[in-house]
């Protein structure tokens, strides 16, 4: 962005937030309810939401938009505290439309939980890529949204669904402040030496290959709550962040910033995943090429096709491959060990980078749940104080799993990426 955009984005920011800010003093001296934050995560033809109240963080209200632009679309709404779920089967032409209906829901008299739109103090927008455009969260500004267009190149499939739900919110909300929380914003920390890639560096400044990273709000949110769970400064510590669920993203965190992160230029690069190669040799791509292959029959090879999934031919759900293990299927045993093997790996090589660790963190799907598959990958790592307890490993939620020995805390945290993107927005709106 150039230094007019950035004064008149800028100048467009202090409005917006002061007319929220007195919005919500305004609400507050009435003694009403405190800051209610919609989170929207849109997608090509889905569109998921929360509802979070700021005080508490809880959720209010969530639920998803199914089939969106597609016949049979339907809404799927949860009033948390009266654990009701409604289904709405009804057209959806576009994401305007959904977010009608979303809105419709929430400020409904049976299945509501606010009674007018203008409760809903700000909306968080999760983005999958900022670029180097975005190095945190942001308001969304005119400016803003034609630096979101710069990006769309580098994820073509996923920012176009993003940046349609924030047009669609702002026609139905225009007077409420919304924010651009990205996927990538978090590892925008990573030094050249880590995010740059050995071609020519043309390749950089021109085509901006280079690693990105994804999955930044959760390493964000689980090494913020780690710093909390020990009671220490997020600036204090070295932690390595392991995001294993369907798609798996390591990171190393010192002092609360990013300094290296195993996915890349797409979240293809990494460890392998559900069905996705994670990192190889480039030149494989190259001789499928020469060996007839499209480059997008490679392309579908590689994210859809391959992974554990394509390793044991048995499924990309890590709950199937150890059952099929356990029944002695020799290639899910195959495809678990190629996983632990590889996040193994980063750990150590993340304790190098950082020169020391103090905390090793799992989440998602297979690390808040794979008790098996978080043994696995710590195991043989004591001689670099890395120990768990085996009883403790098997208990859930939010957890210390370190052996009483262990010279570097090992935790469970469940991630909350909505709850991080809420918390963003609040800090922009309220400055
Ligand atoms: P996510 O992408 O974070 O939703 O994670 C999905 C992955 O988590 C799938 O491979 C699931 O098999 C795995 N998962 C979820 N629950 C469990 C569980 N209880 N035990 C093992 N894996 C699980």
């Amino acid at each position: 962005m150039g230094d007019i955009a950035n004064q008149m984005a800028l100048s467009l920011i202090l409005k917006i937030k002061d007319k929220i800010k007195y919005k919500y003093i305004a609400r507050k001296q009435k003694g009403t309810e405190s800051m209610k934050i919609l989170v929207i995560n849109a997608g090509s033809s889905s569109l998921k939401y929360q509802l979070i109240n700021m005080d508490s963080h809880e959720v209010m209200a969530k639920g998803l938009c199914e089939r969106i632009g597609i016949e049979g679309s339907n809404l799927q709404h949860t009033n948390v505290a009266h654990d009701e779920k409604t289904v709405i089967e009804k057209p959806m032409k576009d994401h305007g439309d959904a977010i009608a209906m979303v809105i419709d829901a929430l400020v409904d008299e049976k299945i509501g939980v606010i009674k007018s739109m203008d409760e809903i103090g700000a909306v968080g927008h999760r983005v999958v890529h900022g670029a180097e455009e975005f190095a945190d969260s942001c308001m969304v500004t005119d400016a803003v949204m034609k630096a979101l267009e710069k990006c769309t190149p580098l994820a073509p499939l996923h920012n176009p669904p993003n940046i349609i739900g924030i047009e669609a919110c702002k026609k139905i909300m225009p007077d409420t402040p919304m924010v651009g929380v990205f996927d990538t914003a978090f590892h925008q920390t990573m030094p050249a030496k880590a995010f740059m890639y050995a071609l020519p560096y043309e390749c950089y400044e021109k085509d901006r290959i280079r690693k990105y990273g994804f999955h930044g709000t959760s390493h964000k949110y689980v090494s913020q709550k780690a710093a909390e769970v020990l009671g220490k400064n997020k600036e204090d510590l070295k932690i390595v962040t392991c995001h294993l669920g369907n798609g798996s993203s390591i990171s190393a965190v010192d002092g609360g910033k990013c300094v290296d992160t195993s996915m890349g230029f797409t979240p293809l690069d990494g460890v392998p995943m559900g069905t996705r190669t994670g990192s190889m040799d480039p030149a494989v791509v190259t001789y499928l090429i020469n060996k007839g292959m499209s480059a997008k029959d490679v392309d579908n090879l590689m994210n859809k096709k391959s992974g554990v999934q394509g390793v044991s031919g048995v499924s990309s759900d890590f709950r199937d491959l150890s059952a099929a293990a356990k029944d002695g299927n020799e290639r899910a045993r195959l495809a678990l060990d190629m996983f632990t093997y590889q996040v193994k790996k980063y750990i150590g090589s993340y304790a190098a980078a950082m020169g020391g660790i103090d905390a090793v963190v799992f989440t998602a799907g297979v690390g808040e749940n794979d008790a098996a598959t978080r043994a696995a990958i710590v195991d043989g790592l004591d001689f670099m104080g890395i120990k768990i307890d085996e009883a403790k490993n098997a208990a859930r939620g939010t957890v210390d799993i370190s052996a009483a020995d262990a010279a570097v805390k090992t935790l469970v945290i469940p991630t909350n990426e909505e709850l991080m993107i809420a918390i963003d927005t609040q800090r922009l709106v309220e400055g």
